[in-house]
């Protein structure tokens, strides 16, 4: 008989965020790496919506986690799904538990509970249920009282221990003593937040969950659930937060934390990709890598167990990068809605010339348009400043003479750069006393990037015009 090696179980993870608000950096980042897992395993990416808290989840919300996956190239394989939409199952699942005594009623009111829990405190010892309706062996419960409404509660184990070895921070165990009865479903029937997260986990599969540090406590009490229910456990890994560069939970008073944001502020989802993947997990020293790369190397392995922190200035440092990669015409695409934006023009305007000419200083696409301005926007006029200052007469000489000049000759950066080194040798002139009447008669502006180039994107119209207008 030949023996055949049994097929791995495919990868399966998933992103389960809770729509009650935009998608901030941290979800983000987590939401990254379940993916770039799935990928790399080739595998599946799960997209579950956790929308059960009614009074805080929005379609705006769903919507801007939606853009946001989009905006960054995470697609998921399947879903979106929604836990409102699976309440039916939830219920099932509640009733087969029941049945099975891995669940039981609780007639306790919210008051008794919170007496017991005072008790025990008061008694020095954790503050929980005392498992009033618990069934046990022997045990006679007390009679349902009249008219109201049980919870159920998850018949917790009372004795040895939860473990799992965490994908990032290792071994990790909880006594089971120190969890209580956990309530699945409310009296209304509406199961409650951990058992919606188990019943989905189990249902669609997950191999590998993949979650802030935030959800260490309720990893013990879901893999107790999926014991019960006789569930293969997903292996599970907690991902440390982000901190600010002051060390503080990574909030709005650092910035933006909104992924979505960035896109405003003219980061590309090249660079966002690469410097969140970058935030937490490495591959050696590399800095920088294509979303390819990501996939082929991302490992839990190498996903850090300690905080990492936002830095504002690596991430500009890689977004600049993306765009000096980033091909002249691609990056004229991606910049001219900004440019239209500001009342610019592009119909007459060699924009990825400009781009190229603009793109080894730019951190951002904002800032490529608004450089981009210069050859696209109205002409601003001359400052009455900067013209008393530079265009004295002897500059307007000067200028007048390379005018002519350049009128004469081919418009192109090489001639016209020729221009100006003859004007300048003529009259004995030093590069600033026409590079900068030049940029003032020509932008409205003393600074520009390099002045010859400037003019040739200009166009001779348009400088010959700007230069006549002075002698007027
Ligand atoms: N919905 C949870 C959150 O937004 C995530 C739950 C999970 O990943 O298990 O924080």
């Amino acid at each position: 008989m030949t023996q055949t090696t049994p097929t791995p179980a495919p990868i399966r993870t998933r992103f389960a965020p809770s729509p009650t608000g935009f998608l901030h950096l941290g979800g983000a980042r987590t939401a990254l790496f379940s993916w770039a897992f799935a990928r790399h395993h080739k595998g599946t990416f799960v997209l579950r919506i956790e929308d059960t808290d009614v009074e805080r989840s929005t379609p705006e919300a769903v919507q801007a986690i939606l853009d946001s996956m989009d905006w960054l190239g995470m697609q998921p394989d399947e879903g979106p799904f929604y836990q409102m939409q699976r309440m039916d199952r939830y219920r099932e699942v509640v009733a087969q538990m029941l049945e099975a005594g891995t669940a039981y009623h609780c007639y306790c009111s919210p008051q008794e509970v919170e007496a017991m829990r005072e008790k025990a405190r008061a008694a020095g010892l954790k503050p929980r249920y005392d498992g009033t309706w618990r069934p046990e062996p022997g045990k006679t419960l007390p009679p349902a009282p009249a008219g109201v409404q049980p919870v159920v509660r998850f018949r917790n184990p009372q004795t040895g221990a939860t473990s799992w070895n965490d994908m990032v921070k290792g071994p990790i165990s909880f006594d089971n003593g120190e969890l209580d009865d956990l309530i699945i479903a409310r009296p209304d029937g509406t199961p409650t937040y951990n058992f919606c997260v188990v019943v989905d986990d189990w249902d669609m599969g997950i191999t590998h969950v993949l979650r802030g540090d935030d959800h260490v406590n309720n990893t013990p009490r879901q893999i107790n659930i999926l014991r019960a229910l006789g569930a293969q456990l997903p292996e599970y890994g907690h991902v440390p937060m982000i901190l600010g560069p002051d060390g503080e939970k990574l909030s709005k008073r650092h910035g933006a934390v909104n992924v979505m944001e960035y896109d405003n502020e003219g980061y590309l989802p090249e660079a966002m990709v690469n410097y969140l993947a970058r935030l937490g997990w490495s591959h050696g020293d590399d800095e920088l890598f294509t979303r390819d790369q990501l996939v082929e190397w991302f490992d839990t392995r190498h996903l850090s167990k300690s905080a990492s922190q936002w830095d504002p200035k690596k991430l500009n440092w890689v977004n600049a990068h993306y765009i000096r990669q980033m091909a002249d015409g691609e990056l004229a695409a991606r910049v001219a809605p900004r440019i239209h934006k500001r009342g610019g023009k592009t119909d007459a305007v060699d924009l990825p010339a400009v781009m190229h000419l603009l793109k080894d200083r730019a951190e951002t696409l904002e800032q490529l348009a608004d450089g981009a301005m210069l050859f696209c926007g109205d002409f601003p006029g001359i400052p009455a400043d900067l013209a008393a200052q530079h265009l004295t007469e002897t500059a307007r000489v000067a200028l007048a003479d390379f005018a002519l000049r350049a009128a004469a000759g081919e418009w192109t950066r090489e001639a016209l750069s020729a221009a100006i080194k003859a004007v300048l040798a003529e009259r004995g002139l030093k590069m600033p006393q026409l590079g900068i009447p030049l940029r003032v008669a020509v932008t409205g502006q003393q600074q520009t990037p390099a002045i010859d180039a400037v003019l040739a994107l200009l166009g001779r119209d348009v400088v010959l015009a700007r230069l006549g207008q002075l002698q007027d």
